[in-house]
C-alpha cells in the first residue's frame, strides 16, 4: 500500500505527539515513553492503523507501537487517534529492517504481521516480513516467551511462511486456513483494513502464531 505524494504528510507525522521522530534514541528505554513497565506489542506494516488502534483502546495494560514505512500511509492512522489520543499507542515511520536499532534484546513481547506485502518473485523473498532474514531480527528483540502473530489472505505467502518459520528455528504453535470459521483462533480477532476488504470478497484468511520454543512445531 503506498499513497503517494500526500501533501503535508511528512510534516504531520513529524509534528504529531503520537509519532516518535528519533526512535533509535529510545532503544532499551521504551518504558520511559509510556511511563510504565507494561508489555510492548508491535505491529510491523500497520498500514492505516485500524488493528493496532483498536487493540490499544481495548487493552490499556499493554503498550502498542505501530511501525509503517510510509508517511503517506501513517498519516491515515494518525487521523484515527487525533480526536482521542491513547497513552498506550505510539507510531514509528521506518523500515522494519532497522528494527534492531530501535529495540533492545527482549524489549518486545509480541509482534503482529498483518497482510504483509507478498513479494511474489523468488528474488524478492528476503523482503517478505516472514523471511528468515526478518525472523533473525525479530529473534533479537523478542522476549523468550514472546510470539509472532501473522495473518494474510495470500496462500503463496502463507505456505512460504509455514516452511520458512521452522527452517529458521522457530516453532509454529497454531495455524488455520480459515480464521473466520475457526472459533478458537478467531476468538477476539480484530479486523485489519485489508482483512475487511479481502474477506468481504470471499477470500479465506490464514493465520499462524509462532514462537521460539524448542520443540513441538505443528509443521
Ligand atoms: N497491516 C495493514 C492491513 O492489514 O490492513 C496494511 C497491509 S499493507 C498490504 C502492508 C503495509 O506494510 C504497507 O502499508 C507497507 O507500507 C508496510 N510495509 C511493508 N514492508 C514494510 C517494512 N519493511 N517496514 C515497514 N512497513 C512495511
Amino acid at each position: 500500500m503506498r499513497l503517494r505524494n500526500i501533501k503535508g504528510a511528512k510534516e504531520a507525522v513529524a509534528g504529531s505527539p503520537c509519532c516518535i521522530p528519533m526512535p533509535q534514541e529510545l532503544k532499551g528505554l521504551w518504558h520511559t515513553v509510556f511511563l510504565n513497565e507494561h508489555p510492548i506489542h508491535i505491529e510491523i506494516g500497520m498500514g492505516k492503523g485500524q488493528f493496532i488502534t483498536t487493540l490499544a483502546r481495548e487493552n490499556p495494560q499493554i503498550n502498542y507501537i505501530g511501525i509503517e514505512r510510509y508517511e503517506s500511509v501513517l498519516i491515515r492512522a494518525l487521523a484515527k487517534t487525533t480526536e482521542q489520543p491513547l497513552d498506550n499507542l505510539k507510531f514509528i515511520c521506518m523500515d522494519a529492517r532497522e528494527i534492531c536499532d530501535v529495540f533492545a534484546p527482549n524489549e518486545v513481547n509480541r509482534i503482529y504481521l498483518n497482510f504483509s506485502d507478498p513479494w511474489p518473485k523468488d528474488r524478492h523473498a528476503k523482503r517478505r516480513l516472514t523471511s528468515g532474514a526478518f525472523l533473525a531480527l525479530y529473534g533479537q528483540i523478542l522476549s523468550p516467551d514472546g510470539h509472532i502473530e501473522f495473518k494474510t489472505d495470500n496462500r503463496g505467502l502463507f505456505d512460504f511462511s509455514l516452511e520458512e518459520i521452522p527452517k529458521a528455528g522457530w516453532r509454529i504453535d497454531a495455524y488455520t486456513l480459515d480464521l473466520h470459521q475457526d472459533p478458537s483462533m478467531n476468538k477476539g480477532n480484530i479486523l485489519t483494513e485489508y482483512e475487511e476488504k479481502f474477506s468481504a470478497m470471499g477470500n479465506p484468511i490464514f493465520k499462524l502464531t509462532a514462537s521460539r520454543a524448542k520443540t513441538g512445531s505443528l509443521v
